[in-house]
């Protein structure tokens, strides 16, 4: 890999101002390389508040049949693809020609949720989670009864109620831990759908792309996939944590840790900054292929987990009604959901960069390790 040259000027070519910025640069990026071989789109039948297209684009790079694979993932919660963005075009450029490993190739899944970045949201075009979508729907479905109990706190009637519905919130904490509210708050639900971290009520149009891409890939034939899926907006600031959701002593563990080392850590163990959760897009992959994958979410710490709920608190009370763009209202929320998942300032934007390096160089250091 290239020495880091972290100038305004790379900053800027990686870290985009918005979802078609980061899609433009990632189209034009993936195909200047020699290695590339395929590249996808999965278009939308919505668009973003301009009239944007939206779509995910996905990149092969390196050869077509190569056993292991590493694959990165990005805006599965929409208005988090400015780091995950950033760290495929920044791998884009720095990984090419023969600092790809022999029998190792790279997939780009770029931008899960375009609706979501293009509209500065988590959730996507039908207010789904997609963190919280993969679960099998022909069964009866979880229940949070935290947030049954906390629904019309989460989400007041009216902006009247707001200090006291969140006063409400700070009490349950108190009474029962700050733990016990955010599991109650961010574990997932699928029962208020417009509510926070919404599962849904069926396989997302995303979840069904996903597995359309990894049956064009041919990807459960693969020895050995790792995948790092990228994230915002949980732990301290700037730092990447390499979150494990993958069974407690599995193989899908132990390969994290031999790969990324013990900064590892694991929900179900109460070692992450992360609660456990349901539905996640990990399941999937450890479906689809067992032992065979590693699994790791990497997470970019911005500001506190309270100032995450009010935000996103605010921005799901403004999507209950029809959305007018640039009315300052919906600009003042925009821009404080945005602000809380992409600092952007330039400290935090080179966090992200030397992070994603490491954490791909380990990825492909195990891969290879694998053959
Ligand atoms: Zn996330």
């Amino acid at each position: 890999m290239n020495p880091v040259l972290f100038t305004p000027a790379y900053l800027a070519a990686c870290f985009s101002d918005n979802y078609t910025d980061a899609q433009q640069k990632f189209k034009q990026l993936g195909h200047g390389q020699p290695e590339h071989r395929a590249y996808r789109e999965f278009v939308y039948p919505q668009t973003g508040p301009n009239a944007e297209t939206l779509l995910t684009a996905v990149s092969w790079h390196g050869d077509t049949d190569a056993p292991c694979l590493l694959v990165l993932q990005s805006a599965t919660h929409g208005v988090e693809g400015f780091a995950g963005s950033a760290i495929q075009l920044d791998t884009l450029q720095t990984l090419t020609g023969k600092s790809l490993p022999a029998g190792v190739a790279v997939l780009y899944i770029h931008v899960l949720n375009p609706f979501g970045f293009a509209w500065l949201r988590r959730v996507n075009e039908d207010g789904v989670d997609l963190n919280r979508n993969f679960v099998d729907f022909t069964r009866p479905l979880p229940t949070n009864t935290g947030y049954a109990q906390l629904a019309d706190k989460i989400l007041p009637a009216s902006l009247a109620d707001w200090e006291s519905a969140t006063q409400a919130l700070t009490e349950y904490a108190n009474e029962f831990g700050q733990q016990a509210l955010e599991l109650a708050v961010s574990g997932g639900q699928y029962q208020f759908a417009d509510g926070l971290f919404y599962g849904g009520t069926h396989p997302s149009q995303t979840r069904l792309n996903l597995e359309q891409i990894m049956a064009d890939f041919d990807i459960v034939k693969r020895k050995r996939v790792a995948v790092i899926d990228i994230h915002s907006g949980l732990g301290p600031f700037g730092y990447g944590e390499v979150i494990c959701d993958h069974p407690p002593g599995s193989t899908g563990v132990k390969l994290a840790k031999q790969w990324y080392g013990n900064s590892v850590t694991e929900p179900a163990l109460g070692s992450s900054t992360s609660v456990t959760k349901l539905g996640l897009i990990d399941y999937l992959w450890q479906q689809q292929l067992a032992e065979k994958v590693c699994f790791v979410t990497l997470e970019f710490g911005t500001y506190t987990v309270d100032e995450m709920f009010e935000v996103l608190r605010r921005d799901h009370y403004l999507h209950r009604n029809s959305v007018a763009w640039s009315a300052p209202e919906t600009q003042q929320v925009k821009q404080a959901v945005r602000r809380f998942f992409y600092p952007g300032t330039a400290d935090w934007q080179e966090m992200v960069l030397m992070r994603g390096r490491q954490c791909v160089r380990q990825a492909l250091q195990g891969l290879s390790s694998s053959l």
